[in-house]
């Protein structure tokens, strides 16, 4: 089963892994070079691991596996990612 969501709901799996607030990341799109928060990401959750589309052309920009202890992304869909820095 899956879920179609925003990126905030992957918020809590990329706090896992990142310590930035990264649903106000900005990420440009590799497909179509579209650009906005991860928050605003097209976000499917299922048991496998979350994945994160793009909202304007559909591309995969990233994959999150959890499994076996491990973190796996896969962020070849995103050309390049902005963090912002928390202060
Ligand atoms: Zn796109």
């Amino acid at each position: 089963m899956e879920q179609k969501l925003d990126g905030n709901a992957a918020g809590g799996i990329l706090r896992e892994i990142f310590p930035f607030e990264m649903t106000t990341a900005e990420g440009i799109c590799a497909g179509c070079g579209a650009t906005g928060a991860i928050g605003a990401m097209v976000a499917y959750m299922h048991g496998m691991g979350t994945i994160l589309r793009c909202p304007t052309c559909d591309n995969v920009l990233i994959r999150i596996a959890h499994t076996g202890g491990r973190y796996w992304l896969d962020m070849r869909g995103v050309r390049v990612l902005q963090i912002i820095e928390e202060r």
